[in-house]
């Protein structure tokens, strides 16, 4: 096998996953990561005994990252653990009501038929259909290049695609949860599964249900030492595999010789390579990174997922009445939305998210505190994003908490920061903050997604959340499973 220098710009998830996997395969890799620490939207915020993931709570399939700590057989302990969550969620609707989503199917079944009599089977079925069409799309859709969707689902039995031949493309994800439940709560509890990607349920394709199946059959899961681990244990593995990470180096542009990019510019140096793989967003990447490539449709053309306003507050109380995630849902759902992704503003009655890690890591909090991670979904930075309009956010938020939980979280906030589309764009080069690059409001989305081979430069590759299979932990280290496949190929 030949041996490349690679340098892989950028040390998200999705960038540090690369390393792993071809230091592995036994190329030299180089991380160049602007920032003084590894992790990009994966961070943390450490304070005053108090310590905050900053960005992503929810962790599905723990078993792609147990295989990328395995990945050389080295049969070393490492430390990274983790366990399965009992509780997926805690949902409260304005009109009182709260459901407990179990992890057990058949117990979250019976808590919602008991709560708001929707028939048990119907939770149950949608699962099994959700896990079906899962199994019949992951690999064409997650785990493989998608330009080679006709070969891999050659590879599938008939009978197991028979789940996507049956589902209507062109019926949304709204849609789609009409026809198979009773209960307006549990819609809006299943369409909220659009955001996990940054999506409008009302936009988006009914076969995004798929990711319902993640949290509710293979499980919710946390890192005993919170999300960060998650970083710390990759990029130690990166480490030990012999990756070099060079912090606080930015990627300023590509030095291209016939068609062939054969070095990285960097504020410092003139750095030589073999091979480029770029984790920074796509809409990022072509503007200012890689500025000289010409702009692909899937960024000239882009539709951005949406962003958050996030407070981290430090609560010097505990409150039982909430868990590890707990969702305040909005009362007017498609209003949020076309507020998101039509008029562009900040919606004032927002479904708010409050993720407590120190309900399972009890170090995150001091004694009898707690850490409280409240986040809304926004557009991407606009014009509406002024001090005065995140103010006001604010107060809506500690508004809906006080009419939902009777809980009047100003009293207790002991340390108090703010993300905004801005300060995530800062610090993790996301275009106008959107979580998870383009989002999926569209059937097309999918197939228009930036592939992660470049189809003009051969030595140019792409990995993490705005690239395909898509954003969100999984889908970013499934990125690169795909570009160690496509490196392998070339
Ligand atoms: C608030 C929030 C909540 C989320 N919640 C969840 C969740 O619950 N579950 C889930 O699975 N996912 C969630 N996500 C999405 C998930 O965090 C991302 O999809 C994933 O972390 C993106 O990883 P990435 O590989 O694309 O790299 P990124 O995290 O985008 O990192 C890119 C890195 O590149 C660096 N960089 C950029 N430009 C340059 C340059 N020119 N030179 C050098 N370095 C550069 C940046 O500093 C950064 O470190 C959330 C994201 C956010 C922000």
């Amino acid at each position: 096998m030949k041996q490349n220098k690679i340098t892989i710009i950028g040390s998200g998830i999705g960038g540090i996953a690369s390393a792993i996997r071809l230091a592995a395969k036994g190329h030299k890799v180089l991380v160049l990561e602007k920032n003084k620490v590894a992790g990009g939207k994966m961070g943390q915020i450490k304070h005053d005994g108090f310590r905050f993931d900053t960005g992503p709570s929810l962790f599905t399939l723990p078993q792609l990252v147990d295989e990328l700590l395995n990945i050389d057989n080295s049969h070393k302990r490492h430390s990274f653990n983790y366990k399965k969550l009992e509780n997926v969620c805690r949902y409260f609707y304005e009109d009182g009501i709260i459901i407990n989503a179990h992890a057990e199917a058949s117990e979250f079944a019976g808590e919602v038929a008991t709560k708001i009599g929707e028939p048990k089977d119907n939770i149950i079925e949608y699962l099994a259909n959700a896990k079906k069409l899962y199994n019949a799309t992951s690999d064409i859709f997650i785990f493989n290049p998608l330009n080679r969707a006709l070969e891999t689902a050659k590879r599938i039995t008939p009978s197991a695609l028979k789940p996507l031949l049956r589902i209507n493309p062109l019926r949304t994800m709204h849609r789609e949860n009409l026809r198979w439940f009773k209960s307006d709560h549990v819609i809006q509890l299943f369409d909220r599964y659009a955001t996990y990607n940054g999506s409008s349920p009302y936009l988006a394709p009914s076969v995004l249900k798929v990711i319902s199946h993640l949290e509710h059959n293979t499980g919710a899961y946390f890192p005993e030492k919170g999300m960060y681990n998650i970083v710390e244990a990759l990029y130690h593995k990166a480490v030990s595999l012999g990756v070099e990470f060079r912090f606080g180096t930015e990627a300023t542009g590509l030095i291209i010789n016939n068609n062939t990019i054969t070095g990285i510019k960097t504020k410092k140096e003139d750095i030589k390579t073999g091979i480029v793989v770029s984790d920074v967003d796509v809409n990022t990447f072509y503007r200012y990174t890689g500025r000289e490539l010409t702009k692909p449709r899937a960024v000239k053309k882009s539709s951005l997922s949406s962003s958050a306003i996030i407070f981290y507050w430090g609560m010097d109380r505990t409150f039982p009445e909430l868990d590890i995630h707990n969702i305040l849902f909005s009362k007017d759902y498609k209003g949020e939305f076309d507020a998101i992704f039509h008029k562009k503003e900040i919606f004032p009655d927002p479904t708010v998210y409050i993720f407590i890690s120190s309900k399972v890591v009890k170090t995150d909090a001091p004694e009898r505190c707690e850490n409280w991670f409240v986040m809304i979904n926004v557009p991407p930075l606009g014009d509406k994003f002024r001090k005065e309009h995140i103010n006001t956010a604010r107060q809506n938020v500690i508004g809906k908490i006080q009419k939902v939980l009777n809980i009047n979280p100003e009293m207790y906030i002991r340390f108090e920061e703010v993300a905004t589309p801005e300060t995530i764009q800062t610090l993790t080069g996301s275009f106008k903050g959107a979580l998870y690059g383009n989002n999926s409001n569209s059937v097309w989305s999918a197939f228009l997604r930036h592939k992660n081979h470049s189809s003009k430069y051969r030595n140019l590759f792409f990995t993490g959340g705005s690239v395909h299979p898509g954003g969100g932990i999984p889908l970013c280290l499934a990125s690169a499973g795909i570009v160690e496949k496509e490196i392998e190929s070339i």
